[in-house]
């Protein structure tokens, strides 16, 4: 996606404030209201409208008057809000090139204030998966929080945390530095995805190096669950960084044995492929965790220790209840599922937000509404998202 930031500069504090105000809208409104809008923002001298004019322009926001007239936030404009928070508060200074293309990410180089390059990543729960969202609304309908808005900043503040949690760990990953929004700011990994590299002066160690991370994962309580040729980086000197973690999961999981086996076979026969290297047929005969036979490692020896996942992420801001929303929505289960009546949750009015958000926005600086990464993030982090329940 292109992301022109020059517009960044041109766009007053009134723009902001009314592009909060649609987001904080977004929390009990898949559309948010024009009177909502108003009444959020507030502003002084009137003329909301003329500003959702001008961010209509810049498409920070779309327009639809299917059912009503009202707005919603683009994935433009939650890139904006994000990225304007993170520079106010000095994390980066400056957007540059795109790096890259996920399947439901973009990232993107930036630039500190003394002229360090960072790598951003911008969520995109939800692009490919649209349609999915869509048609699990229905069956979401008693929840309140299941938006793109809401799945894409569950996914950058797991990614966040498990890429911290490991980094101290030891594992080798990218420095993460900050995460607002669906945005993940993390040092940039010099190198290139294994995918393309074509040679290595020494595949076998690599290799090894590289099943070794995943049985020290194991170890740790940890399943990668995408570890492939895509989300493993290598540098000029051979030197592997794992990257990629919104998607992993505990060894408790139901099927970590499974997405367990899935990492290693990627690998196997990656290097198979490309490097031609050769391994042992039999898939089953090893009982040691490692793989010096060649064979693969087999996860029920992993000795692994329990609770790293829960106990120190859970610590970090990333909770139990979040893992599980991502679950309910990530997992194929049929969309007809069991899915508990929560109905008695109190879902948000729209007297409830604007008297929330009339404290924060009053109170305008940009450090004040960073602190806790964001408005969105001061309140309730639940009961951000968007289901259109109350409609
Ligand atoms: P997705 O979840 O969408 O697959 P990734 O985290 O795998 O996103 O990133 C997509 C691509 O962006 C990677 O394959 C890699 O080329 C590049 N990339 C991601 N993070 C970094 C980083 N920290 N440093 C350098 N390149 C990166
Ligand atoms: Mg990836």
């Amino acid at each position: 996606m292109k992301l022109n930031v020059d517009v960044l500069r041109y766009l007053s504090k009134e723009d902001f404030r009314v592009l909060t105000a649609v987001e904080m809208g977004m929390r009990n409104h898949e559309i948010v209201p024009s009177e909502l809008v108003d009444r959020i923002a507030s502003l002084k001298h009137g003329g909301t409208y003329k500003v959702l004019k001008n961010l209509l322009k810049h498409k920070l926001v779309h327009h639809d008057s299917s059912k009503y007239d009202g707005f919603r936030l683009t994935y433009l404009g939650y890139d904006f809000l994000a990225i304007k928070t993170m520079v106010n508060c000095g994390v980066f200074a400056s957007v540059g090139r795109q790096i890259g293309v996920g399947k439901e990410s973009d990232i993107f180089e930036v630039a500190t204030e003394d002229g360090t390059i960072l790598a951003m990543k911008l969520h995109r729960l939800g692009r490919v998966s649209f349609r999915a969202v869509k048609s699990k609304r229905d069956y979401l309908r008693h929840r309140r929080s299941y938006n793109w808005l809401y799945l894409s900043r569950l996914a950058a503040l797991k990614e966040f945390a498990f890429m911290k949690a490991l980094e101290e760990h030891g594992f080798p990953v990218p420095n993460a530095i900050d995460c607002n929004r669906h945005c993940v700011i993390m040092s940039l990994i010099q190198g290139y995805p294994l995918v393309q590299v074509k040679e290595l002066q020494n595949p076998e160690t690599v290799f090894d190096r590289i099943i070794g991370l995943v049985i020290r994962l194991a170890e740790h309580g940890l399943i990668h669950c995408d570890f492939n040729e895509f989300n493993i980086m290598i540098d000029d000197h051979e030197k592997v960084t794992m990257i990629d973690f919104p998607q992993m999961v505990s060894v408790s999981h139901r099927n970590a044995q499974m997405y367990f086996d899935r990492d290693v076979e990627c690998i196997f026969k990656f290097f198979g492929k490309r490097f031609n290297l050769s391994f042992e047929e039999d898939a089953d005969n090893s009982d040691s965790g490692d793989v010096e036979d060649g064979s693969r490692p087999s996860f029920s020896s992993i000795n692994k220790a329990d609770g790293f996942l829960d106990r120190e992420l859970a610590a970090s801001g990333f909770t139990r209840k979040d893992q599980a929303d991502m679950d309910k929505f990530i997992e194929e289960d049929s969309a007809g599922g069991a899915v508990s009546d929560d109905e008695d949750d109190s879902t948000d009015s729209d007297e409830a937000i604007v008297r929330d958000t009339d404290a924060l926005l009053l109170s305008e600086e940009p450090e004040q509404i960073h602190e806790g990464g964001g408005p969105e993030e001061v309140e309730n982090r639940e009961s951000t998202g968007a289901s259109g329940s109350n409609e």
